[in-house]
């Protein structure tokens, strides 16, 4: 049975170099909403880690943004429209791929058992988590940091804005070494809040899907 066909509806057969990818990168994020930045970074990476597919993991819960003092669960946008977006924003672009396995997991998103997921989906890959160097900084507050180092190789990513922001002591890492693009989510949100063009800064299908389903025109 094809690993792809098992994991649904998110990503396609076409987007997947063969069927046995042996070197995976993987972007989680909550994508609320997706954006250019997401997507070069994707592109960056599988281009020169020579990855065979990218896995965007679309967050069920990002305990870490909802939790204590952090944004309202209910100001999360419902996570299938988020995965809907981030197939909008990957449509076309060559081993990038939506995936709904924390989604089907359900609860806190943490990221030691979507790397355990994957590993068992593709037995034998290499695992590279991409993370941007604002993540980076916070490592050691995720759950099972140690199952995290010992499934992938942790590769940050200097965020414009966010540079030079590296894991804390005792994690090993490499440096993505590529160009990246100035974009937040929280940036589109405001934006589309007042009005204002996003033109750009998201795919065209994430445009549409902002306005179809009118969000983020009230200010968090
Ligand atoms: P928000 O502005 O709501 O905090 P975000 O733009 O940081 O959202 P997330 O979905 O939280 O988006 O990010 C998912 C992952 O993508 C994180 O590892 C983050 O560091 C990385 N990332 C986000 N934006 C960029 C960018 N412009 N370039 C490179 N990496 C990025």
């Amino acid at each position: 049975m094809s690993v792809n066909r098992r994991n649904g509806p998110a990503g396609s057969l076409t987007d997947v170099p063969g069927n046995n990818p042996r070197r995976i990168g993987v972007l989680g994020g909550t994508f609320d909403p997706p954006h250019n930045g997401h997507v070069l970074a994707g592109i960056e990476a599988r281009d020169r880690l020579n990855l065979d597919l990218v896995v965007f993991t679309v967050a069920n819960d990002p305990w870490q943004k909802t939790g204590v003092g952090g944004l309202r669960e209910a100001d999360l946008t419902r996570a299938e429209l988020r995965l809907s977006m981030v197939e909008a924003a990957l449509e076309g672009h060559r081993g990038l791929q939506a995936d709904d396995l924390e989604m089907k997991r359900g609860g806190p998103t943490y990221t030691a058992d979507t790397l355990l997921e994957l590993e068992e989906r593709y037995p034998g890959a290499d695992l590279f988590l991409l993370i941007g160097s604002d993540v980076a900084l916070a490592l050691d507050s995720w759950v099972r940091p140690d199952e995290v180092r010992r499934h992938a190789t942790i590769v940050v990513m200097d965020r414009p804005g966010h540079d030079g922001g590296r894991p804390p002591s005792g994690w090993n890492y490499e440096l993505l070494e590529a160009p990246l693009l100035q974009i937040s989510a929280v940036e589109i949100r405001n934006r589309v809040g007042s009005g204002k063009s996003v033109d750009g800064e998201v795919p065209v299908g994430v445009a549409d899907l902002i306005e179809q389903h009118g969000l983020y025109r009230t200010q968090r």
